[in-house]
Formats: structure tokens, C-alpha cells, sequence
């Protein structure tokens, strides 16, 4: 983990101050569980109105419980904004939104979560924004998709559940020549592992509700700008980039874009999700590791087909996904069985670990994606996103690995 300001990222999450004083000297953020906030004069309230002084007026737009998780994750990243949503869908939705308008296109990839798909393929579509997958590990077929309305191009660092991983310094530097914002979503590997940033991503988003919530208590997520993209460029943007420069994406987020589409974190979520920051980094270390020994051990189980994990030496990926993401690409990893009633046997015949759709709960977790998550989208398009009838999903939690093997192990061997 790289240090920031002297200290390091766990550090700085625990140590990151609130504004004080506090009339009980409360030791943590208290959460603010009210809608308004109440002001001395009409004078405060218009400058308050009106942006030209900060104080919180309504929660659907600023709430400082909701702001200060917002800070501690600006102290993490190094951000110049972050954007606190109710969920992962919420932060996409919102952060396209500020950038696309009817006649534009995001150059994206099939490899994508299913509700992302969805929000491009029909809801978006629906709109006039052209969602454009393609290849994204072919510098030639981004090239080809990039055209004078293309107002994003949109990622996964880890595609859910094909498990593929981008060269984002070479997608990036094509981003960079055609002057088109590059938004990854990180979801699968936090922030205090991986730096975005420094890979050329202009803007983050996290579906919160996986690591960071912790224990799976909320739904949540963020959108992270780093400042870093001349707006000038942005079709949408250029206009408003003359008043607010870098600022710019930031300005028309936290201006418009989020207080019409109302989906702002509530002060509960951000409440939980700062305790799960808190506890993030010690979950995701204990977590990968058992997800590196788990991989191991199913290798020479019965009826194992393939082990999918980047980290693995016989992966496509393993040279990139150590390059981007160290020895711990996350706690996601899938398998392959002979069939799909092999992988609903499988599923049926674990003890401990629960058939549940949700990524990094402190449980261990087991799903198969293509009748699940995919189960709506017909044969053909789950053929493009390369989700196989073959594939169980795997969330590895913080169990003892061993007994998460052996229930595998049985969960096999079973008739
Ligand atoms: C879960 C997930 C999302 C959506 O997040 P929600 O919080 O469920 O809305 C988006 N992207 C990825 C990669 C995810 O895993």
C-alpha cells in the first residue's frame, strides 16, 4: 500500500478527523438521522441556498454523517470529490448521466455486472446513448469504437464472473489521445490496494455494498473524481468547463445531477459503511489469503474442469493482474464442472457456505451466475458476456479456509 501524506491508508481511515468541536466530544462521527437542518437568519439560509456558503440545508443533497464518509474516502484516494450513492447501480447511473446525452456512445465491454449491461443495453439505449461493447483488450477495436460522440469508456478492472483484466496504461493512453474520460469500476479490489489513479482512471466507481460495507450490512456506492480529465474535451462538459475547470464533472454532479436523480446515501449506510471502512483493509488481507489457498486446494478436487483466479500462474491475465493489482486480486474467484446440474448439485449439497448472490460478506458465498444473475438475458447474449452454464461463482469470506475446502470437498464427493 502506497502512503499518502506520511501516513498509510488503514491509518488514515481510522485517524481521519470530523469537524469539531462536538458539543458531547463524541469519539466517532455521530449520524445525523435528520432530513433538514435549521438556520439563525434568511441571510445564512439564501448563501446556503444558493451555494455560497457549505452548510448542510436538506439530506437528499449534503448530510454530515454522509460527509464524512465522503472525506475518508477523499483522505484514502487522494480524490478531489467523492460522491456517496445508495448503491453501486445509483453511483453508474449517476456518474454517466453527468456525461451523456442523447447522439453520444460509451465505448464499453460485453465483460460486464449484469445490471451495468442492462442500464447500457435498454435503459440507457432508451435515451439515444449508443452503448458500443467491444473488446477492450484489443487496442485496435477501442480505437475503432472511439468516435467525436463518445462521451465515455467504461470498465470493470476484474470483469464479474469472466474474470478479465484490461492493460489500463494502454487503454488509458488511448483515452488520453482521444480525449475521452476512462470510468472503471473497482468494485472487485478496494481502494487501499489498488490506486486508480495512477493507472490513468479519471473516474472510480465502487459498488460499496461489497467490501467496504463490511458483514454485508447496507447497499451503497461511489463515485470518485479525480480531477485529472480536462472537461474542455467533453462534449457535454465544455461549456460548463470554462467557469469550473477540473472542478467541472465534480460541479455538475454535486450541482444537478445528483440532487435531481435523488439517490444520495442515507446517514445509516454511511454511518455502517465507515465502521466497515475502518475494518477494511485487515478484512481484505484475511480474506484474499484464504481465497489463494481455497483456489489451491479445489484444484485437485473431483470433477473440477478449471480454477479461475488472476493471481493463478496458468492464467491469461497473470502478468497484468499482478502488474495492477499485487498478489491479491480480490476474494472472487470461479470454477468449472462438467455441467450445469453439476454446478446446481454442487450448490445444493453445501453445509456451511450459503448459496447467496452477494460479493465480500464475511461469509463465504457460492452462486452460478448464468441462472441467476444472467438467468433473464437469453442464450446468445450470455454467449457474448462469456457466462458459462458451467460456472459457480465463489466469494471467499473469513472463515477458517479449511473448513470452507471441506465443505467443497464434500460438496463434491456427495451423490
Ligand atoms: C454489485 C456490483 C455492482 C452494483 O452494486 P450495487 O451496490 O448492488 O448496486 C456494480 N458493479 C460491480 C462490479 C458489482 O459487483
Amino acid at each position: 500500500m502506497k502512503k499518502r501524506e506520511n501516513l498509510f491508508p488503514e491509518t488514515i481511515i481510522l485517524h481521519n478527523p470530523y469537524p469539531q468541536p462536538d458539543t458531547y466530544n463524541s469519539l466517532s462521527m455521530p449520524m445525523y438521522n435528520t432530513v433538514a437542518f435549521e438556520f439563525e437568519t434568511a441571510e445564512q439560509m439564501e448563501s446556503a441556498f444558493t451555494g455560497r456558503s457549505a452548510e448542510h440545508a436538506y439530506s437528499r443533497i449534503t448530510n454530515p454523517t454522509v460527509q464524512n464518509f465522503e472525506n475518508r474516502v477523499k483522505a484514502i484516494t487522494g480524490a478531489l470529490d467523492v460522491v456517496a450513492f445508495n448503491s453501486g447501480m445509483a453511483a453508474i447511473c449517476n456518474t454517466i448521466i453527468a456525461l451523456a446525452y442523447s447522439g453520444a456512445n460509451i465505448v464499453t465491454s460485453h465483460h460486464l455486472f449484469g445490471n451495468t449491461f442492462s442500464f447500457f443495453n435498454s435503459t440507457l439505449r432508451e435515451f439515444g446513448v449508443e452503448p458500443r461493447f467491444c473488446d477492450l483488450t484489443s487496442e485496435e477495436d477501442v480505437r475503432n469504437n472511439i468516435d467525436e460522440n463518445t462521451c465515455a469508456v467504461f470498465l470493470e478492472i476484474i470483469t464479474n464472473p469472466q474474470l478479465e483484466v484490461v492493460d489500463l496504461k494502454k487503454l488509458s493512453a488511448i483515452c488520453i489521445e482521444k480525449e475521452v474520460p476512462l470510468i472503471a469500476d473497482t468494485t472487485i479490489v478496494p481502494f487501499t490496494v489498488f490506486h486508480a489513479k495512477d493507472f490513468g482512471v479519471n473516474i472510480e466507481i465502487v459498488s460499496s455494498t461489497k467490501y467496504i460495507s463490511g458483514g454485508a450490512t447496507s447497499i451503497g456506492g461511489l463515485s470518485i473524481d479525480y480531477g485529472i480529465f480536462d472537461w474542455t474535451k467533453s462534449k457535454k462538459l465544455a461549456e460548463f468547463a470554462r467557469g469550473f475547470g477540473h472542478n467541472s464533472f465534480t460541479a455538475k454532479m454535486r450541482k444537478e445531477i445528483h440532487r435531481n436523480l435523488g439517490s444520495y446515501m442515507t446517514p445509516q449506510t454511511a454511518y455502517m459503511q465507515s465502521l466497515g471502512l475502518e475494518t477494511l483493509q485487515v478484512r481484505f488481507e484475511k480474506a484474499t489469503s484464504n481465497a489463494r489457498k481455497v483456489v489451491d486446494g479445489m484444484k485437485a478436487f473431483k470433477g473440477v474442469k478449471s480454477v479461475n483466479y488472476t493471481a493463478l500462474p496458468d492464467n491469461k491475465f497473470y502478468d497484468i493482474s499482478k502488474l495492477q493489482f499485487g498478489d491479491s486480486p480480490g476474494a472472487m474467484f470461479t470454477f468449472d464442472l462438467e455441467s450445469r446440474e453439476a454446478c446446481f448439485k454442487f450448490l445444493n449439497n453445501l453445509r456451511l457456505v450459503k448459496r447467496s448472490t452477494n460479493l465480500f460478506d464475511n461469509k463465504t458465498l457460492a452462486i452460478h451466475p448464468a441462472s441467476t444473475i444472467y438467468g433473464t438475458f437469453d442464450e446468445p447474449t450470455r454467449v457474448k458476456m462469456n457466462v458459462r452454464q458451467t460456472t459457480v461463482r465463489i466469494s471467499v469470506g473469513l472463515e477458517n479456509y479449511r473448513d470452507i475446502l471441506h465443505d467443497f470437498h464434500q460438496a463434491l464427493e456427495e451423490k
